[in-house]
């Protein structure tokens, strides 16, 4: 399976009604993510900050690109023009950065609370009480250049379907109570970004609104490559 129309149409198919699909192009050249936007996905997500900024200005306008990858503070600016909405702030020093780095551009980027639900060490993210604490600060208030509409997070790699289910449950009730707290009243904190190529059927099944889905459409990636590989200098 490598770039199949049918597969992809299967795909979003098998979403569930209000289920959006993030393609994920990382590591994808420019031709592949022209193909999937030939078959009408207009909606991709990249995980670097540089290879999103260089592929920005080589494909059509009408892309959305959301930003799913740890995001370094000095990177922002690459992105922060364009970006649509960015899934993975994982500290209240970055929702910060962005929303300075977003004013200089005078706009507003949506964002979603980056939550650390997986048993793995390595995976980012807040955890209930840093999310409450900068939730209730007045610093928090005063930003007006970001906007939170949702959390996100990616579960553990397992073949552990239930263990994948609760997680996927726990960000659910992450959801549930930020909403109560914090955003009722507020129709734009609706955004529960969960589900890879592996698991996003489970994460669907446990109220997820977003899939960000790699794989399954480009086929496997290929990790050696630079991004001059990717977006030829001067094309
Ligand atoms: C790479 C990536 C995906 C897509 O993974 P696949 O298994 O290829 O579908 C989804 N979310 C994040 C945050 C990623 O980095």
């Amino acid at each position: 399976m490598i770039m199949d129309k049918e597969n992809y149409e299967k795909i979003l198919q098998s979403l569930k009604p209000g289920v959006r699909l993030v393609a994920v192009s990382k590591y994808k050249p420019l031709s592949d993510i022209r193909t999937v936007y030939d078959w009408g996905q207009r909606v991709f997500g990249e995980n670097k900050a540089q290879e999103m900024r260089a592929k920005h200005p080589e494909l059509p306008s009408d892309i959305e690109w959301h930003f799913i990858g740890h995001l370094q503070s000095n990177k922002i600016k690459y992105i922060a023009p364009f970006v649509t909405l960015i899934h993975s702030i994982d500290s209240f020093a970055l929702l910060q950065e962005v929303d300075k780095v977003a004013s200089r551009f005078q706009r507003v980027v949506p964002c979603l609370l980056q939550f650390h639900i997986a048993r793995e060490e390595t995976k980012f993210g807040f955890l209930r009480d840093e999310a409450e604490r900068m939730l209730d600060s007045s610093s928090f208030a005063d930003l007006k250049h970001v906007r939170v509409d949702g959390v996100m997070g990616m579960a553990t790699f397992t073949d552990d379907v239930a263990q994948v289910r609760s997680e996927f449950a726990g960000l659910h009730e992450e959801f549930d109570y930020l909403k109560a707290r914090y955003f009722s009243g507020k129709d734009h904190f609706k955004e529960i970004s969960m589900g890879m190529s592996e698991d996003y059927r489970i994460a669907m099944d446990e109220g997820s609104t977003m899939v960000r889905i790699g794989s399954s459409i480009f086929g496997p990636r290929d990790y050696s490559l630079k991004l001059d590989d990717l977006v030829p200098a001067g094309q």
